[in-house]
């Protein structure tokens, strides 16, 4: 099969990056190699406060890293969680795919599975990235309460986080892959683990169907199964258009929710990017003024679109 590449990311991603990628795929590259080298790009820019190196902190000020990888033509899949000192937790997550009969590795085990297969370490820890958590930390420690919970509770009031690498590569052989990677939601509690790792809720590739990836409020995500979900009601002969409405609003619905129980009320919105088995393409939000950016073959860089905001 003879299909046309594309590239389907946040809008976040700098450009360049993306156009590198999709200059790998017009030479031949498959999707898998050019999802994880726009991932490694991504998680080594600095400037990128929810990815990879620079990523904002957890509550105690260590970078706890989650990253997932799926291959649509086989349905296999990797991901790692809560992943300390290791400076591309997407290689790592996709070599658990290609090397153990296992799809989720989390902290200690992730960390040691790392070192078994060489990957290379680095301090995740930014010093703007540190200087940051010192701010919050003096915020919000005040008199004697210095428990973990207690300061998560009150860190959280504050949005910040929400620029997880999501990125769909489909290539000329049609293969699809999906690749999301993240530092996840700034001062989480130690152990947090949102949507980006987990199959299913972050992160779904199928190339008979379609892929899906989200960014946002990662709980929401989770609940729903947002990324299956979307690429099963294609399945079921839904368009991407109507999937991505249908999920954006259950998002919205349990987001309503969160937003009156939660300290986490300001993060208060998630969007799913979807592509379906023809690579045509689409981004749905649970608030307005969030985009994406696409690719393909004939385009000379990415072209950045609005996500439908369908609520
Ligand atoms: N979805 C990510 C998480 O919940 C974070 C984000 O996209 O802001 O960990």
């Amino acid at each position: 099969m003879v299909s046309a590449p594309i590239i389907l990311a946040n809008a976040e991603i700098r450009d360049e990056f993306i156009a590198d990628g999709m200059r790998q795929l017009r030479r031949g590259a498959s999707a898998g190699d050019v999802a994880e080298l726009v991932a490694c790009a991504v998680e080594d820019d600095p400037e990128e406060h929810t990815v990879g190196y620079g990523g904002w902190p957890n509550i105690l000020g260590e970078v706890e890293l989650d990253a997932s990888f799926m291959d649509g033509a086989t349905l296999r899949a990797g991901a790692v969680a809560a992943l300390k000192g290791f400076r591309h937790p997407i290689s790592v997550a996709r070599q658990v795919m290609l090397r153990l009969p296992h799809v989720l590795l989390v902290g200690e085990g992730a960390a040691r599975f790392a070192t078994e297969i060489g990957a290379e370490r680095r301090d995740m820890l930014s010093p703007e990235a540190q200087a940051a958590w010192r701010q919050r930390i003096a915020e919000v420690a005040q008199h004697e309460e210095k428990d973990a919970i207690t300061l998560t509770m009150r860190a959280l009031v504050e949005r910040r986080g929400s620029d997880t690498m999501n990125v769909i590569v489909r290539d000329a052989a049609g293969n699809m892959c999906s690749a999301v990677s993240t530092s996840g939601i700034a001062w989480k509690y130690p152990g947090r683990v949102g949507d980006s790792p987990i199959i299913g809720a972050g992160n779904y590739c199928d190339n008979r169907y379609g892929a899906a990836a989200c960014m946002g409020l990662g709980e929401v995500a989770i609940r729903i199964g947002a990324a299956a979900q979307a690429v099963m009601l294609m399945r079921l002969g839904w368009s991407l258009e109507a999937a991505g409405r249908e999920v954006a609003c259950q998002l919205y619905a349990l987001l309503g929710e969160s937003n009156a129980t939660d300290p986490m009320r300001r993060a208060d919105w998630v969007r799913i990017l979807i592509m379906d088995a023809a690579g045509n393409v689409g981004a749905f939000a649970t608030r307005p003024g969030l985009s994406y950016k696409v690719q393909t073959a004939d385009d000379p860089r990415p072209i950045t679109r609005e996500a439908v905001c369908p609520v």
